[in-house]
């Protein structure tokens, strides 16, 4: 029998996700008006704190509503669903949003040799993890999409602002990047208002912005895999910075003792199966770190470990990496720069090529 997760995750979603933020306030001490709202398949928490303006929310959230609809899946209006019908046979113009968020997800799937891929649509299709009617693929029906996913085939003008994809088939989807874009527009919007702190939490795609009173730094949890609903496993304490995890303890199905999770190989078609629980990405751009989050999962601890160096140098960023491992290991990435604390006394931290 099916035991339906994701509808026990969206009955649960305002209670676990209060609960996770009380966990990123930790030491915070004001807390007036935080705003949530149902945006990208999740709940969408933004709290500015003394500069909680409704204007400015009403800002956020009309962004974050402008954002759903250009990336959903549902409208046939929205850019996404325009790429997908017809794409293959044309080029489809696209809005700015769109555009820069498919070359950013080429690009990352550039560095991380396919790991991370938009075109991952005919296998999340396939599988529907995240819908109440989730499928287990056979290897044919595998087989049959496989040649379709492979983001080469999405070919992009940037004089032009258009999409197009190199065969029919091909189809996209932004589960694994647009939260972390929204998370980085929100925070252009408390910039341009010069709010002096504010935490955004799009569904665990954290984003803490400004520094806290009396210049502290920021607790951000990140969760206990095995208790997803009780107090955090890690601590990291951080400035302004995007906070993003990707597991196999959110959205999933099992059926005969057997997990189905969200996380697809573009190689095998598969839900991944390695010795991680979840991969976690610390970085100043948020729709990077949603996206490598996915793609470390997919790598495993030690390939991630091997090739972040050049993902820092390709991206022009600083990124560092927390894997959480299924025997009870945690592990940083090396020279991890922020003061990080374990919760739990049976988990143990070790060395990052250990
Ligand atoms: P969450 O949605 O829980 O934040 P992720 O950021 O890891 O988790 O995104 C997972 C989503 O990304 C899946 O639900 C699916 O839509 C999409 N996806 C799954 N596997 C891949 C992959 N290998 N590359 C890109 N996107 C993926
Ligand atoms: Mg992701």
């Amino acid at each position: 029998m099916y035991i339906l997760n994701i509808v026990k995750i969206t009955l649960k979603a305002v209670t676990v996700f209060l609960l996770s933020m009380a966990v990123v306030m930790l030491s915070s001490c004001s807390n007036p008006s935080p705003r949530f709202e149902r945006y990208l398949g999740t709940v969408c928490f933004v709290n500015l704190y003394e500069k909680g303006r409704p204007d400015y929310y009403d800002e956020i959230f009309d962004r974050l509503k402008q954002i759903d609809e250009e990336f959903s899946f549902g409208s046939v209006k929205s850019d996404v669903y325009r790429i997908n019908a017809f794409a293959a046979r044309e080029s489809v113009h696209v809005c700015d949003d769109v555009f820069s968020v498919l070359e950013t997800a080429k690009k990352i799937s550039e560095l991380t040799g396919g790991a991370f891929d938009v075109t991952i649509e005919p296998l999340v299709d396939l599988w529907r993890i995240n819908s109440t009617t989730p499928h287990i693929a056979t290897q044919d029906e595998i087989d049959a999409r496989l040649p379709f996913v492979g983001y080469e085939s999405v070919i992009l003008d940037p004089a032009l602002k258009t999409v197009r994809f190199a065969k029919d088939g091909v189809k996209i989807d932004f589960g694994g990047i647009a939260k972390g874009f929204a998370a980085d527009e929100i925070a252009k919007i408390c910039k341009k208002h010069k709010i002096k702190r504010a935490v955004i939490d799009l569904g665990g795609n954290v984003y803490v912005f400004g520094v806290k009173k009396k210049g502290e730094l920021w607790n951000v949890g990140i969760k206990n895999p095995e208790y997803p609903d009780s107090a955090p496993l890690i601590k990291v304490s951080v400035p302004q910075l995007s906070v993003v995890t990707s597991g196999i303890y959110e959205r999933f199905f099992e059926k005969n003792d057997k997990r189905y999770h969200h996380i697809l190989s573009p190689d095998s078609g598969y839900p991944v199966e390695n010795d991680l629980y979840s991969s976690s990405v610390l970085c100043s751009n948020s729709m990077v770190a949603d996206a490598l989050t996915t793609a470390f999962f997919v790598l495993g601890r030690e390939k991630s470990l091997e090739i972040l160096p050049a993902v820092e140098e390709g991206l022009g960023l600083d990124i560092a990496a927390v894997f959480i491992a299924k025997n009870h290991s945690v592990y940083f990435s090396e020279n991890f720069p922020y003061s990080k604390k374990i919760l739990y006394s049976d988990w143990r931290i070790h060395r990052a090529h250990e």
